[in-house]
C-alpha cells in the first residue's frame, strides 16, 4: 500500500480537526489528531493532581507510564488512555487550560512524537493534524498544510463548537484563551508551532469549512494524486 501522509498544523481553534476529519473521510485516509493525545495526558494530570508547571517530572512519567490508543474502528476514532476512554473530556476548560503547560514540557513531547511516529507506521495514509506534524514528526510527509485564521473567528469557531456539544461558552474569555495558547505555543523551546517552509499557508478566515476542505481536496489531487 502507498504510504500518503497529509500533515496539517497551526493555531488553536483553525478548523484543523473538523477540516483533517472530513478531507480524510473525502480521500478515504485515516485520520490523527494529535491534540487530543495532550488533553488526553492534560486530563490525567487533572484527575491525579499533578501541576504541569511545579511538577513536570511527574507529568513526563506519566507520560512514559501511559498507553495512549485510539480506537481505529470508531469515527472519528476515540482516545483511550490505558483502560480509560477520556474522549468525553478532551475539550473541558480545565484540561483545555493547562494542556499548553503539559505540552511544553520536552520529555513529554519526546514520548508523544514517538507515539506519533508509530501510529504513522501502522496507518501510512494518514490525515494528521496538530502543530509540530509537518515541522517535527512526519517532515517527510507527502502533502504539508497550515491553516490559519483570525483569533476573533478562531474563538468564534470554537465556541460553535463548544455550544454543539452543549458547554457553556463565554466568548471572551475563548479568545483570550486561545491568545494565551497560542503565546505559549508559539514560545516554547522545543517544536513550538511554526509553518513548516514546504507547507502551504491558508488563512481561512474569510472561508466556509466546505470551502477549506474543497480547496484541500484539490490541492492534494493535484500534487499527490498518484498515491490515491
Ligand atoms: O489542537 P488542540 O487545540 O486540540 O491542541 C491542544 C494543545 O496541545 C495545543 O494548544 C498545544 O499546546 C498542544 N499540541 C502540541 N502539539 C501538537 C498538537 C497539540 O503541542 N502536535
Amino acid at each position: 500500500m502507498q504510504r500518503l501522509i497529509i500533515t496539517l498544523d497551526g493555531p488553536a481553534g483553525a478548523g484543523k480537526s473538523t477540516v483533517a476529519w472530513r478531507l480524510a473521510k473525502r480521500l478515504g485516509l485515516e485520520f490523527l489528531d494529535t491534540g487530543a493525545m495532550y488533553r488526553g495526558l492534560s486530563a490525567k494530570c487533572v484527575e491525579r493532581g499533578i501541576d504541569p508547571v511545579a511538577e513536570d517530572y511527574a507529568v513526563v512519567e506519566l507520560a512514559r507510564n501511559s498507553d495512549f490508543h485510539f480506537d481505529w474502528s470508531q469515527d472519528p476514532p476515540r482516545l483511550h488512555v490505558g483502560d480509560t476512554d477520556v474522549t468525553d473530556r478532551l475539550r473541558d476548560n480545565d484540561v483545555t487550560g493547562q494542556v499548553s503547560e503539559v505540552a511544553a514540557i520536552p520529555g513529554v513531547r519526546q514520548v508523544m512524537v514517538r507515539e506519533q511516529r508509530r501510529m504513522g507506521k501502522d496507518h501510512p495514509r494518514l490525515v494528521t493534524e496538530g502543530r509540530d506534524q509537518g515541522s517535527v514528526v512526519f517532515p517527510e510527509a507527502e502533502v504539508k498544510f497550515y491553516l490559519d485564521a483570525s483569533p476573533t473567528i478562531r474563538a468564534q469557531r470554537r465556541a460553535e463548537q463548544l455550544k454543539a456539544a452543549g458547554k457553556k461558552v463565554d466568548l471572551k474569555q475563548i479568545r483570550d484563551g486561545i491568545l494565551e495558547r497560542d503565546r505559549k505555543d508559539s514560545n516554547r523551546k522545543d517544536a513550538p508551532l511554526i509553518c513548516p517552509e514546504d507547507a502551504t499557508r491558508i488563512d481561512t478566515s474569510e472561508m466556509t469549512l466546505d470551502e477549506v476542505v474543497e480547496m484541500l481536496h484539490g490541492m492534494v489531487t493535484e500534487s499527490a494524486g498518484h498515491a490515491l
